[in-house]
């Protein structure tokens, strides 16, 4: 598994010490072993791991600028968070996710791996995102595999700082991009560009959608929680 997440991620430019490599396996083991007990995901080869979870997260990196402080929406078994963590000592991150059983998980990672500036937050962030030591904290907002964009754009905005940005990992959607048109421009953003790639050495097709925070979020967004999934502004 090593030598292929060394692989990989230089293909991504990525360079990986032996140091980050290791907690990148400790990360894969303990997530192996939590999976067996609660449901993390569905991916469970070493080699898919790598690739649909370490690598893809890491691809996020070059979009988050030095000692950014950096929230994770939706952010599951971590990703793309830690991978962000692990690879970049100079961020700070925080890890939202409504399922306290991730949550668990997740804290364990951050202890067996000694990874430092991180915390973990247990809620919604339709509250979170009404929360004033939240709203408006953060350089970056990222989320992956959450919702879709109008729905996520009203998630992840409301916690980006004025000239801050969202930044959403996408599968191919152009249709679920133009339809986010109105919520973005709504939630105070803009697109500012959709990077089209594969993942290394397959033909998976990645999206990334950064989105710049122009203006700030009117205050009555986000709605109240599953308002924004049921109700998608349009
Ligand atoms: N980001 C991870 C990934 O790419 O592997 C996890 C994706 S998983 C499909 C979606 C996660 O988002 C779940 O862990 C779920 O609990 C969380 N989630 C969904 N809606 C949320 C909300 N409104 N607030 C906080 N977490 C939410």
């Amino acid at each position: 598994m090593e030598t292929l997440l060394k692989e990989l991620s230089n293909k991504i430019e990525v360079n990986l010490t032996e140091e980050q490599i290791s907690k990148f396996v400790t990360y894969k083991e303990l997530l192996k072993d939590w999976n067996q007990k609660i449901n993390l995901t569905a991916i469970t080869e070493d080699s898919e791991i790598v690739l649909k979870h370490f690598v893809d997260s890491l691809t996020v990196l070059k979009y988050i600028p030095q000692n950014a402080n950096v929230i994770d929406v939706g952010t599951g078994a971590g990703f793309p968070g830690i991978p962000t963590k692990i690879a970049r000592e100079d961020v700070s991150v925080t890890l939202l996710d409504s399922l306290n059983k991730r949550i668990n998980f997740l804290n364990d990672v951050i202890e067996k791996t000694n990874l430092e500036n991180i915390k973990t937050v247990h809620g919604r962030a339709e509250d979170f995102g009404q929360n004033k030591e939240y709203r408006e904290r953060y350089d970056v907002a990222v989320a992956r595999a959450v919702a879709n964009l109008s729905t996520l754009t009203e998630l992840c905005l409301p916690f980006v700082k004025v000239s801050g940005s969202f930044i959403a990992m996408k599968g191919n959607s152009t249709e679920e991009f133009e339809e986010a048109q109105k919520a973005i421009e709504m939630l105070g953003g803009k697109i500012e560009k959709i990077d089209k790639f594969n993942l290394p050495g397959t033909d998976i097709e990645r999206n990334i959608v950064v989105i710049k925070k122009i203006n700030k979020t009117p205050n009555q967004y986000p709605r109240k929680a599953g308002t924004p999934a049921n109700k998608p502004i349009k």
